[in-house]
């Protein structure tokens, strides 16, 4: 599969058409962002990490029977992924409050959540991604009832799945967003699930092995996004 064209350049990765219309190739940056693109860094072999990593997750999520956009890992920064019609929504699951939550509710860091919290958000940084709930989704259009009711269907089965392959590496999955987009009709999992886009914490010491490192200016990002990538299992140095 080879690049034809630059489709898009996010903050963390770059969209390229290829000869299939119905594919695309991810390519997977150095580029760490955080306060919408406020804070922006190079971090050495974060591309790489995360790519594998995103591949090692979704295909486990693709076992499990979520339907999802990986294709094939091309190279180390590359991935071969479905091409979707992106939904301009990102959709949150929470175990424990963090980040935003703790933000807007005044609630402690740590707290767990049960039943899990989920939240929309609007993907503009623009807007600072705000909040929305089902009736923004529907009256704007942003996707149908259906898709919405998938879309967070889907959400939960994923949290099944990954807090328990988490759970059993020693890890706390607190929070995270996924990306959906509409494949010849079907709801599809896209973008990508690393440690740029969730909360993972120790299970005993609650040390913070995702990007908050990043945000919080912690320091050991990438050997954290290793760390973790270690325990679960994801092949880093073949
Ligand atoms: P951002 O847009 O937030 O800066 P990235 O740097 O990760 O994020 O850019 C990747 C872009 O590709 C995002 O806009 C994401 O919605 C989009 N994307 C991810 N997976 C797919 C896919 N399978 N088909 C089409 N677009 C995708
Ligand atoms: N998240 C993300 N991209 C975003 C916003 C949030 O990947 O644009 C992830 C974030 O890493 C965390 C979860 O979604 O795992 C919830 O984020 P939160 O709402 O707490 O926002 P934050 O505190 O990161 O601003």
């Amino acid at each position: 599969m080879k690049k034809v064209s630059e489709l898009y350049a996010g903050k963390a990765k770059t969209v390229f058409t290829t000869e299939d219309d119905d594919k695309l190739i991810l390519e997977f940056r150095n580029d760490t962002s955080a306060f919408d693109g406020e804070k922006m860094e190079q971090l050495d072999r974060k591309g790489m990490v995360n790519n594998r990593f995103n591949a090692f997750v979704m295909q486990k999520l693709e076992e499990a029977g979520i339907p999802v956009h990986f294709d094939s890992l091309l190279n180390d920064n590359e991935v071969v992924v479905k091409r979707l019609d992106m939904i301009p929504v990102e959709c949150v699951v929470r175990n424990f409050a963090a980040g935003s939550l703790c933000r807007r509710l005044g609630t402690e860091e740590g707290l767990e959540l049960n039943p899990p919290v989920f939240e929309f958000f609007l993907k503009d940084d623009a807007l600072h991604d705000p909040m929305i709930n089902e009736s923004h989704i529907d009256t704007f259009g942003w996707a149908s009832d259906a898709e919405v009711g998938r879309m967070k269907e889907l959400s939960l089965q994923v949290n099944h799945i990954l807090s328990k392959m988490f759970s059993d590496a020693g890890m706390l999955l607190v929070d995270y967003k996924l990306e959906f987009g509409r494949f010849h009709g079907e709801i599809v999992l896209g973008d990508e699930f690393s440690p740029d886009g969730c909360r993972l914490w120790d299970a005993d010491t609650r040390e913070k092995l995702d990007k908050d490192r990043f945000r919080q200016g912690l320091g050991g990002v990438v050997e954290a996004y290793e760390e973790v990538a270690r325990r679960i299992g994801v092949p880093l140095d073949d």
